[in-house]
Formats: structure tokens, sequence, C-alpha cells
């Protein structure tokens, strides 16, 4: 858990997934969170005048604690649904993302998700990509593990065929922690969008929005997305 802020407002406790490259995942060095999520959250209660005090668990754990009312904030790349929102309120849409697939990198035979029959595709428990598989692929051996890394190294190891997980995430994991074993495979499967979570009819929602509104137009937004995502 780490407190961030100075300012003499409330404190907000905030439940965040504690491995969701490169959104939300722990520094080594530092031992606290950093990430896209991380930097947005604390830009967001500085600018609406309160503190924060971040808590990292399994991205079930931010759903479910969102639903019991533990936590007043989540942010986790949680993807806006109308399945969630009605036990969870959401702020307006602050990054759009989708669902791809990963498979390795020699890898010829699964080029798209019309490949997957029979095949071993793994996933996180509780995500709209397990949603995703058992409504469209039935018929695929699906796998869920209740982080996603450790479906990574499964697929790297051979005993996965293939992992479905968010674009910005299956990219990053990719791109710089899989060292050339891994690649992407077809185009984004479905559109989604994240926002920042709260218990339902939170009086929250209105402040944050306001927040995260004035952050993409005096350019803090881009600033922290260029940190994460730039070249
Ligand atoms: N965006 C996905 C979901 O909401 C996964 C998020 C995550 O793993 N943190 O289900």
């Amino acid at each position: 858990s780490g407190e961030s802020g100075d300012s003499e407002g409330e404190t907000y406790t905030v439940a965040t997934d504690n491995n969701f490259v490169p959104f939300e995942f722990m520094d080594e060095e530092s031992g606290e969170m950093q990430g896209f999520d991380i930097d947005l959250i604390k830009a967001v209660a500085d600018e609406a005048g309160f503190n924060v005090e971040i808590e990292s668990m399994k991205f079930d754990g931010v759903v479910a604690g969102m639903q019991s009312g533990r936590y007043d904030i989540g942010i986790a790349g949680m993807t806006i649904t109308e399945e969630r929102k009605e036990t969870i309120d959401f702020s307006d849409p602050y990054y759009d993302a989708g669902l791809i697939l990963a498979v390795d990198a020699s890898n010829e035979e699964i080029t798209s998700e019309e490949d997957l029959a029979g095949k071993k595709v793994g996933t996180r428990s509780g995500t709209t990509s397990e949603t995703y598989i058992s409504e469209n692929h039935p018929d695929a051996e699906l796998i869920t593990f209740p982080g996603i890394v450790e479906a990574y190294m499964d697929l790297e190891s051979g005993r996965l065929d293939a992992v479905m997980y968010d674009v910005p995430n299956v990219k990053y994991y990719v791109n710089n922690d899989a060292e050339g074993t891994l690649k992407t495979a077809g185009d984004t499967l479905q559109g989604e969008q994240y926002g920042i979570a709260f218990p339902k009819d939170s009086e929250l929602v209105e402040d944050v929005n306001e927040a995260l509104q004035t952050l993409i137009d005096n350019g803090t937004y881009d600033d922290i997305y260029e940190e994460w995502f730039g070249e």
C-alpha cells in the first residue's frame, strides 16, 4: 500500500490490480505500485483535492471491492461493461482498448480467432476476455489463471496455444517482456473502454470526471500517456 498527496483533503482508498503492465505493476526497486493508471489516479487526486492510499490485489478482488464498498475507488484497466454497470459505477471512459491474441513467435497455425477450435486458450479469470472466449469460442479449451503473467509463461513454455487479452497489455508484454518469444495474431477482437470504478452511487464520480476532463484539457493526460506508451 502507498500513500500519495499532500493536500488537506480527504484520503480515499484505491484498489488496483497487482499485475497489468503498463497500467499497474510493482516496481521491485521501490516496492511501490507504478504505471499509467497509478500516475493517472494520483493526478486526478491532486486535481480534485483529495489524497489516495493505493492497495494492490488480484483483478477480481478490485471488482469485488467495488461491489462491497470496501474501497472508495478502483483503477485497474477495468473495462466498462453493461453487466458491471449493474453493480458498479464508472467514470467517463479514459482509455480505448480491446482484445487480441498472442501466440508463440514461430506459430503459423493460429492467425486469427477462426483458428481457435480445439486449441488451449489461456486468459485471466473474471475478465472480459474470459467472457469473450466462453461466448464466442465454446469449442476452444479455455484455461483461466489468477494473473495474466502466468498465462503468458505457459504460452512461452508451450503449455498453451494462445492467450487472449487486452491489446495494450499484450503488446507491452510481447514488446518488452517476452524477449522475442511471442507475437500477436490477428486483429483487435472487441473494442473496449476503461473507466475508473466506484461503488454504486458514489459521490466521487462527478468530481473525478471533472478532474479527468481538466487533465485532458491541460495536457497532463497526454504527458502521462507519452510516458507509458510513447516511443
Ligand atoms: N480490461 C479487462 C477487464 O476489465 C482486464 C483488466 C485487468 O486485467 N486489469 O476485464
